[in-house]
């Protein structure tokens, strides 16, 4: 595993510990949301891609920009805390150090570099993960019936801050390249799920592996998230972005419509018409994910072309600073215009 020699043990009573000693950090008495840590990061030396470093900027900038409109902490890591576990496999060790890191926060949210979030409004449904310690987006009947290595998608993770996650992270890990079982481990992984592209061992395949194995252990404390893109593949969704703006700008006018009408009525009241009217529109995907683009190697799946992977990005990261740059007063056209805003004139806060 990671740590073989020194595996973390009782961290749920060391972190109630700690808690006790530190009342002004603690998760639950000053808040009554959750703490949480979100954790990303990217390979320690500069990118192939010629503009690898450009879009992990913009990538990181966005996540930036959610986390400060949510009150989340953000952790960028760029080494491998573990020299063998390189790629996806590298995330395995940071969120295991970030939980001793942060014993205040309950939850830790692994966001893969290439994932974006488009819309900065949603908060995570959190209470409805009370009884789960890890969430993915998944779909049961993809990783029981199918087994189907794209049953849950591993590059954006929900992990409680407690010594279940740690136990599954050591078991899960001893798949990963530092282990001297890995390349058996790619072959049984091959053999179990028929659709898996390459037969190297790779962390997504493992997590459903151990809930094909041990439902009772692992499965009953992960929650598969399928009602809202926790994370969303993102060759499907880009194309629809222009299509969910003109409906939210629509939104817009008619709350802009009631703010002329009732100018004396409390700003509540143009949020509460918003909800209502938002009914009628497309909602804004959570988070799309670029899997496959390697927008930093260049490496991009040969399926589509590194232009379509430029172009969804673009889209994806303008459509997301469109709803920063509104409460600033600006806004980009053209979605695929990185460099161009226009002022949208107004002199009252954004709702939304
Ligand atoms: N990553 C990292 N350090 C590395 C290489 C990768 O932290 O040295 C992270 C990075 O955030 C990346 C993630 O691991 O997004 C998983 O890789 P990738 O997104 O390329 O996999 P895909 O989603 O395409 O399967
Ligand atoms: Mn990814």
């Amino acid at each position: 595993s990671i740590n073989d020699n020194n595996p973390v043990k009782n961290w749920d009573e060391k972190r109630q510990q700690w808690l006790k000693s530190h009342p002004n950090l603690g998760g639950a008495s000053d808040s009554k949301r959750p703490r949480i840590l979100l954790v990303t990061g990217s390979q320690s030396s500069a990118c192939a891609n010629p503009v690898g470093d450009h879009l992990l900027l913009r990538l990181f900038k966005n996540k930036v920009d959610y986390c400060r409109l949510h009150g989340i902490e953000i952790f960028y890591n760029n080494v491998l805390l573990h020299p063998k576990m390189f790629g996806f496999w590298a995330k395995y060790p940071v969120v295991k150090a970030a939980m001793l890191a942060h014993p205040e926060v309950e939850w830790i949210w692994w966001v893969d570099s290439d994932a974006v979030f488009t819309d900065m409004e949603f908060k995570l449904p959190l209470e409805r993960y009370d009884k789960h310690n890890l969430v993915v987006h998944g779909w049961s009947h993809a990783i029981y019936e199918e087994k189907s290595w794209t049953g849950l998608n591993a590059g954006v993770l929900l992990i409680r801050n407690c010594q279940w996650s740690m136990d599954l992270i050591d078991e899960w890990a001893r798949m990963g390249p530092q282990s001297p079982d890995y390349e058996k481990w790619g072959r049984t992984q091959k053999l179990v799920f028929k659709d898996k592209l390459y037969p190297e061992s790779d962390d997504q395949s493992g997590l459903i592996y151990l809930l094909l194995k041990d439902k009772k252990k692992w499965g009953d404390k992960i929650y598969l998230e399928g009602d809202y893109n926790l994370e969303g593949y993102w060759l499907g969704m880009v194309g629809g972005l222009d299509n969910i703006t003109k409906g939210y700008e629509e939104i817009e006018r008619r709350v802009a419509v009631l703010r002329r009408r009732h100018a004396e009525k409390v700003s509540e009241f143009y949020g509460e018409k918003r909800e209502e009217y938002l009914k009628d529109v497309i909602r804004r995907p959570f988070v799309i994910h670029f899997t496959g683009c390697e927008p930093c190697t260049g490496d991009h799946n040969p399926v589509y072309t590194w232009e379509a992977c430029w172009n969804g990005m673009q889209r994806a990261l303008n459509f997301a600073d469109n709803q920063v740059l509104r409460g600033f007063g600006f806004a980009h056209p053209d979605l695929l215009d990185s460099s161009r805003v226009s002022p949208l004139p107004f002199d009252f806060p954004r709702i939304g």
